[in-house]
């Protein structure tokens, strides 16, 4: 269903500051390109909140039946321990610290970062690349923004020259800022600096002899600069101009200014039409993050394991959570909201449940079409799933007076407010029945006991033909039957 015919979405664009009506460049297509994590640790629950926003608004996005390629990479290289392009590589002093290969620090988080987005029920993006399979496409923007004019070379390394981009172009527009402001409240570069002017950045760095992550280059050997990654890999799957580049706030500056100056020197083009930001996750009313620690895993949320909270939540009660704030607003994690969201969460499934039981008999009181139009409009209006969620407990409150018969609901507007309320919760918002899918292993497992049953009496029976078959199809089916001394256990793959 081409929804999207029907339904204009407005978002909030970073860089007009404003709320735009969202027009892809082809119609019925969106390009989208996500920053995505730098795999020297573990994502922890801020991380996953902004990727859970796009999440979200690509899930939206299909739901309205647009064709979206999201491009969500992998840092794997290139990510220096500061912005001022100083510092080791963080994977590198990762794999120094572990006294391991720098990939085998990148395959044990990347591997994290999956197994962590799939128990939140995150829906893979369309293309995954990483940094350090497109060195090749880095260093060829490199050479065209050399040629350009907007780089100079210095002992191995290619600093980006802001000064000389600002006199054709704004260096800032994004965050804001303006270069004379930056430049007066920065100090002097020290003698030693190679570095024109202290805003430049790096597009490739000389590698010391004792930095193990290199590759050859036209300049030596050494490693591109973190924000040219995502210029060559959105403009490589996306196209030189593309509708939604997003990320969290925090990347505004220096990153995605940098990318913006990239690729219009490179291009003479703005790369990206809507920027979208989403806002940080904090506890105790801080930024979680890595380097200070203040920060929750999320194995330890679904654990218990940790001294903040007084239980452990699920993954689909901490979504529910974090989607009941608005992806632009700051969320504070705290035991308190926890417990609420769980008591919501609770409320909306059990809801779910008894929508299924309802006797419809006439139309009633409950206007399906006008509430529907009402979900609509919050997703339309900059994916405000607060009130989209707030739309869906007013239907509960609806679910729960019919099933009181204190209200009536036709056959008609039953299907509907059905379809629809799976539409929003499972397909757009992505939140899990966690009970039914408890239900559906309990009922799979009454299964296999049953065949395991079955395949015992047979051999008794001595009816191998009928033993083995039930053993072989298990097999095939990923259920693997182990006979002990206290009987058959199974295990599902
Ligand atoms: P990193 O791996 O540090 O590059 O971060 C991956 C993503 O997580 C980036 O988009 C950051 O903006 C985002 N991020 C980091 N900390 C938080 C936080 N506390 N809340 C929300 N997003 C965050
Ligand atoms: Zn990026």
């Amino acid at each position: 269903m081409q929804l999207f015919k029907s339904q204009v979405v407005r978002v909030t664009n970073s860089l007009s500051g404003k709320k735009e009506v969202f027009n892809p460049i082809k119609a019925g297509y969106i390009g989208m390109y996500v920053c995505g994590p730098t795999v020297y640790s573990n994502v922890h629950l801020g991380n996953c909140r902004t990727f859970m926003s796009f999440d979200m608004i690509y899930r939206y996005f299909k739901h309205l039946g647009f064709k979206v390629r999201y491009v969500r990479n992998i840092t794997d290289a290139g990510h220096l321990e500061n912005d001022a392009d100083e510092g080791e590589d963080k994977i590198a002093k990762k794999a120094k610290l572990e006294q391991i290969e720098p990939m085998e620090v990148v395959q044990r988080y990347t591997v994290d970062f999956h197994n962590t987005l799939q128990q939140f029920n995150f829906l893979p993006p369309s293309i995954e690349p990483t940094a350090t399979g497109h060195i090749i496409e880095q260093i060829e923007i490199i050479k065209d923004i050399l040629a350009k004019g907007f780089a100079y070379e210095v002992n191995g390394s290619v600093y980006f020259d802001v000064v000389k981009f600002n006199e054709t172009n704004e260096y800032g527009k994004l965050s804001g800022r303006k270069l004379e402001d930056m430049i007066a409240n920065t100090r002097a570069l020290a003698a030693q600096d190679e570095k024109k002017n202290p805003q430049d950045f790096a597009l490739w760095k000389k590698a010391e002899p004792q930095h193990i992550m290199r590759w050859p280059s036209p300049w030596g050997d050494g490693f591109p600069g973190w924000h040219l990654e995502c210029t060559a890999m959105s403009t490589k799957y996306l196209g030189e101009t593309f509708d939604i580049h997003g990320g969290g706030m925090d990347l505004k500056f220096p990153h995605h200014e940098c990318e913006i100056a990239q690729a219009e020197a490179s291009n003479q083009k703005s790369p990206v039409n809507y920027w979208l930001h989403a806002n940080m996750l904090t506890l105790n009313g801080k930024k979680m993050s890595k380097s200070t620690g203040n920060n929750l895993y999320p194995s330890e949320i679904f654990s218990g394991d940790n001294n903040l909270l007084s239980k452990p939540y699920s993954p689909a009660v901490v979504r529910f959570f974090m989607l009941q704030a608005h992806y632009t607003s700051i969320l504070d994690l705290s035991d308190d909201a926890l417990l609420a969201s769980e008591k919501g969460y609770s409320r909306l499934m059990e809801a779910l449940g008894n929508l299924e039981s309802l006797v419809a008999t006439k139309k009633g009181e409950f206007d399906i079409e006008a509430w529907r139009n009402n979900c609509y409009k919050a997703m339309n209006d900059d994916f405000n799933t607060p009130i989209l969620i707030s739309h869906l407990f007013e239907a509960v409150k609806h679910i729960n007076l019919i099933k009181e018969n204190k209200e009536r609901i036709s056959e008609s507007d039953k299907e509907l407010l059905q379809k629809t309320i799976h539409e929003f919760i499972f397909d757009v918002l992505g939140i899990e029945n966690q009970s039914a899918m408890e239900g559906d292993s309990n009922t799979l497992s009454g299964v296999v006991e049953l065949l395991i049953e079955l395949r015992n009496s047979a051999r008794i029976n001595k009816d191998f033909a009928t033993s083995d078959k039930i053993r072989d199809e298990l097999i095939a089916l990923g259920i693997q039957l182990k006979d002990g001394k206290e009987g058959t256990t199974f295990s599902i793959n």
